[in-house]
C-alpha cells in the first residue's frame, strides 16, 4: 500500500475540521456536557497545525515546525483537559500549555536545533504524556458506569505507547531508503496515518461517551427517587420483575417487606416539611446498613418503602426487620437537633412456593403492616401461612388476621 503524504495531508485537515464542527454542533445541541466543547477545539486546533505542517518547504520552519508542533501539543493538551472538565475536574491552565512552551524552549535551544532525533523524542515524549494523563483521566473516573469508557482508554493508551516507540523504531529502522528529505520518510507517512485513524475513532468514541452519559443521566432520572437517592416505585417493581424471573429459575425463599413510618404527618406538623425530609433520608441511610448488598430496596411513595430479600428465611428476614426498626428508633430519635422520635412499622411475608408474585406478595405484607399499625405501632408483623405453620401456632404472640392470613408479632 503507497499513500501520498501530500493527500494525507489534506484528507486529515478536512476530517479534522469537519469533526471539529460535528463535537461543537453536538455540544451546541445539549451544552450539558462541556467536555464535548474542548473536545471540539481540539480537533480544530488540530486541523490548524497539520495546516502549517503542510506549508512545509514553503514558508519558515519556525511556522512549518516549530508552531505547528506547539499547536499539535496544545490540541492534546486540550484534549486532556476535556476529559478534566467530563469527570468534573477543573482545568490547569499552567498544564494546558506546558507542553508547547516546552517544545518552544526546546526549539530555541541552539544544541538541540539540528538534533532532530532528540527534538523527536521531545515531541513524542509530549504527546504520550498527555494521551496518557487523558486515559488516566477516564480511568479515574471509572466509578461512572459508562461502556464506551474502556475503549477510550484503550485507545488513548495505545496511541501513547506508539508515540512513545516512535523514536526508537526511526533509529532502527531506516527513515527513508532513497531520499533523506522529510517528506520521503515512510514514518512520516506511516505515522500520519496513524495519527488520521486515531482521530476518527478518538471523536466518535468520545462523542459516544458523552451520548452514554446523558442517556444514563435521563434514565438515573427516571429511576431514582431524588430524596433519599434509593429506586422509586417504578425501579423497584422493574427490578423486582428481574427477581420474579431469577426466582423462578431458581426457585428459594424470598421475604417481601412493607415499611411505613409512623405518625409521620404528626412528625411533619411539629417539626416542619423539611425536617420530615430529613427523617426519610435517615431512615434510607437505616435500611442500607440493614439490608444486604444485593437486596432491593425502593421508596414506594410518601414514607413508604419496600424491600426483597431473596434467599433468606423467615427468621432472617424478621431479624433483618428487626435490626431496621431499631436502628431507625435510635438514629431517628434527635434529628438535626429536633427530639424528633421518629419509629418504623414493618410488614412481611416470606413466599415459600415456587412463583413469587412481587404484587401478590406486596398486598400480604400490607395486611402484616396493618396490623403493625393496629398493634401500636414501632413493630414487626409477619404474614405467611408457611411460616406460620412452621414458627408453630403455639406462640403466644401469634394472632390470625382478619384476611386468613397468619401474622406474628416480632416486636
Ligand atoms: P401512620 O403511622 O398510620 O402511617 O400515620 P402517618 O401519619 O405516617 O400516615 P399518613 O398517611 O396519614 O401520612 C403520611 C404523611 O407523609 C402525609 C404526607 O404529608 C407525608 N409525606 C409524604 N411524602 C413526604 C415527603 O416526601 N416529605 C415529607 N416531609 N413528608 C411527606
Ligand atoms: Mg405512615
Ligand atoms: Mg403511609
Amino acid at each position: 500500500m503507497s499513500l501520498d503524504v501530500n493527500t494525507l495531508f489534506v484528507v486529515t485537515i478536512y476530517v479534522e475540521a469537519i469533526l471539529g464542527l460535528l463535537l461543537l454542533f453536538a455540544w451546541a445541541q445539549n451544552t450539558a456536557i462541556h467536555a464535548v466543547c474542548w473536545w471540539g477545539f481540539a480537533h480544530l486546533i488540530r486541523a490548524a497545525s497539520v495546516m502549517l505542517f503542510g506549508m512545509y518547504g514553503t514558508v519558515p520552519d519556525l511556522i512549518t515546525i516549530d508552531l505547528a508542533n506547539a499547536l499539535l501539543f496544545t490540541a492534546f493538551a486540550v484534549t486532556w483537559t476535556g476529559a478534566r472538565v467530563f469527570d468534573g475536574r477543573p482545568v490547569e491552565p499552567v498544564y494546558l500549555v506546558t507542553g508547547a512552551v516546552v517544545w518552544l524552549l526546546v526549539c530555541r535551544l541552539p544544541v538541540l536545533s539540528d538534533a532532530i532525533n532528540t527534538r523527536a523524542l521531545v515531541a513524542s515524549g509530549i504527546i504520550t504524556t498527555y494521551t496518557w494523563l487523558t486515559a488516566y483521566e477516564f480511568w479515574r473516573g471509572r466509578s461512572e458506569q459508562l461502556g464506551s469508557r474502556w475503549p477510550a482508554i484503550f485507545m488513548l493508551f495505545a496511541h501513547g505507547a506508539l508515540y512513545l516507540l516512535r523514536t526508537p523504531l526511526v533509529a532502527m529502522l531506516p527513515w527513508s531508503p532513497s531520499d533523506a528529505s522529510m517528506y520521503g520518510s515512510v514514518w512520516l507517512t506511516v505515522l500520519s496515518f496513524e495519527a488520521l485513524l486515531f482521530t476518527i475513532s478518538v471523536a466518535f468514541i468520545l462523542l459516544a461517551m458523552a451520548k452514554e452519559r446523558t442517556e444514563l443521566r435521563h434514565r438515573t432520572a427516571a429511576m431514582v427517587d431524588p430524596l433519599t437517592g434509593i429506586a422509586n416505585r417504578r425501579a423497584f417493581l422493574q427490578e423486582a420483575e428481574e427477581l420474579t424471573k431469577r426466582h423462578l429459575a431458581k426457585p428459594r425463599p424470598t421475604a417481601v417487606l412493607l415499611i411505613d413510618l409512623d405518625n409521620f404527618k404528626s412528625i411533619n406538623d411539629r417539626f416542619g416539611h423539611a425536617l420530615g425530609d430529613r427523617v426519610l433520608e435517615v431512615f434510607t441511610e437505616a435500611a442500607r446498613q440493614s439490608f444486604r448488598v444485593s437486596d432491593l430496596i425502593g421508596r414506594l411513595g410518601g414514607e413508604e418503602f419496600a424491600a426483597i430479600m431473596y434467599g433468606v428465611s423467615c427468621d432472617e428476614a424478621v431479624a433483618t426487620a428487626e435490626r431496621l426498626r431499631e436502628r431507625f428508633a435510635q438514629a431517628a430519635q434527635e434529628v438535626d437537633g429536633r427530639p424528633v422520635c421518629a419509629t418504623v412499622s414493618i410488614g412481611v411475608v416470606v413466599c415459600q412456593e415456587a412463583a413469587l408474585d412481587v404484587p401478590e406478595h406486596l398486598a400480604q405484607a400490607d395486611q402484616a403492616l396493618y396490623f403493625a399499625k393496629e398493634n401500636g405501632r414501632n413493630r414487626v408483623e409477619v404474614a405467611s401461612l408457611e411460616a406460620f405453620v412452621a414458627r408453630g401456632s403455639e406462640d403466644a404472640r401469634t394472632s390470625v388476621g382478619a384476611a386468613g392470613l397468619a401474622t406474628k408479632s416480632a416486636a
